[in-house]
């Protein structure tokens, strides 16, 4: 069984706060600032250039990928660091619409992400092939599978809603009509087990600032296939995805396995933060870190039904069904929001009416669920957020 009061222990968590953002940015691990200020001082500071190989700089990257892969159900030796989220869905996508010439369709949601489709579109694009991004409500995907299919790129977990798609069903279905598929776990990964290798995934992406903790902008991972990994060609074809970089060779040959969808150089001091995350992640069970989000949620949902009768639950009902999040409708939810954060209550609203509030088993309990219901009742029985103060809408909401 994980401890997940020892958990809780390892992170910083101010006081009067109660954070159900880490779907948004995780906490710190107390462990973060002196192991930082190590690789400052001791590595960049002492060993200067001689860090990348005698402090393993450049092995990094793999290395934190095989953690990562173990909480994603992902083959050993298939995932890998590096660049942003946005960044990893393009690379995935290329690749995989390059594996498939002769169809022109990508398929996702309505409920995505809006980078997902951004990028997408962007991809398009530069391309100048005519490909065509779909994008029908969650529940529609399926019906849109058929054969002019190229790729399927879905969020498991919505991101407003929290509302999951079935990876299993929706990979077998895509991968019957001759489509290949791309899922990013942005709200998956370190929210609940998944299982890439179990589902026949091809192509997955995440960041890991969000559920995994590991910062604000910790590189993205990427995972491809083992049956794919040498056919597939990184249009991205940066140095260090290089078979031989320090070669310096003129002429462009993809790295033997997943280590062609590197790009350039790490992100060093970011991925010492991600280290001392996931050695807190070492301390933890999926299967558990599911069970106890599944009942912080439930216990959430109940509390506020209870006593807030104006918000309106946006997330399914059926702990099965939702990521490790809750939302609920509310007109006023910009200021609803604020006035919550100004009382300690940190969660977010996301575009047009959504409160969002994240439960993370790692550093969350249920103490800290019942005083939230007790401070979010208060400000909705007595509309404490109908100020002019809390309707300023900030750059980051
Ligand atoms: C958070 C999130 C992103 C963010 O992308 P970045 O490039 O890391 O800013 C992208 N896609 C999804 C689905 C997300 O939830």
């Amino acid at each position: 069984m994980t401890d997940f009061a020892a958990t809780k222990a390892m992170f910083h968590l101010p006081k009067g706060v109660i954070y159900l953002d880490g779907n948004s940015l995780g906490p710190l691990p107390k462990s973060a600032p002196n192991r930082v200020t190590k690789t400052v001082q001791d590595e960049w500071g002492e060993m200067l250039i001689t860090g990348w190989n005698k402090a393993g700089w450049m092995a990094q990257p793999s290395n934190i990928g095989d953690r990562i892969a173990r909480l994603i159900g992902a083959e050993k030796g298939h995932v890998v660091m590096g660049d942003t989220l946005s960044i990893k869905v393009y690379q995935a996508l290329a690749s995989a619409l390059e594996m498939r010439p002769d169809r022109k369709v990508i398929l996702s949601d309505n409920g995505n992400f809006p980078t997902d489709l951004y990028m997408a579109e962007g991809l398009i694009g530069s391309l100048g092939r005519q490909h065509q991004l779909k994008t029908p409500a969650h529940g529609d995907v399926a019906d849109h599978i058929n054969e002019d299919l190229a790729v399927l790129m879905l969020t498991e977990v919505d991101y407003r809603t929290g509302q999951k798609h079935n990876m299993k069903a929706l990979t077998e279905k895509a991968h019957a009509a001759g489509a290949l598929v791309i899922w990013d776990l942005a709200h998956s990964a370190g929210a609940l087990p998944v299982d890439l290798a179990g589902c026949n995934a091809d192509f997955a992406v995440g960041c890991t600032y969000k559920y995994l903790n590991g910062g604000p902008g910790a590189p993205a991972f990427i995972y491809v296939a083992p049956r794919h990994v040498a056919n597939v060609r990184p249009a991205l074809s940066g140095w260090l995805g290089h078979a031989a970089p320090f070669a310096f060779d003129l002429n462009y040959a993809a790295g033997s396995g997943i280590e062609r969808m590197r790009v350039g150089t790490p992100p060093v001091l970011q991925m010492a933060a991600l280290e001392e995350a996931l050695d807190i992640w070492d301390m933890a069970d999926m299967a558990d870190v599911r069970a106890k989000s599944i009942a912080l949620c439930d216990r959430f949902i109940a509390g506020v039904e209870a006593s807030c009768p104006t918000l309106k639950l946006a997330s399914p009902r059926d702990g099965a069904q939702r990521g490790s999040q809750v939302s609920f409708h509310f007109d006023n939810g910009y200021p609803a929001m604020q006035a919550l954060i100004a009382r300690g209550v940190i969660g977010d609203f996301r575009a047009p009416d959504i409160m969002r509030f994240g439960f993370t088993p790692l550093y969350i309990d249920e103490g800290d669920v019942d005083a939230a219901v007790a401070i979010i009742a208060d400000v909705m029985g007595n509309d404490l957020w109908d100020t002019d103060e809390y309707k300023q809408r900030s750059r980051v909401t």
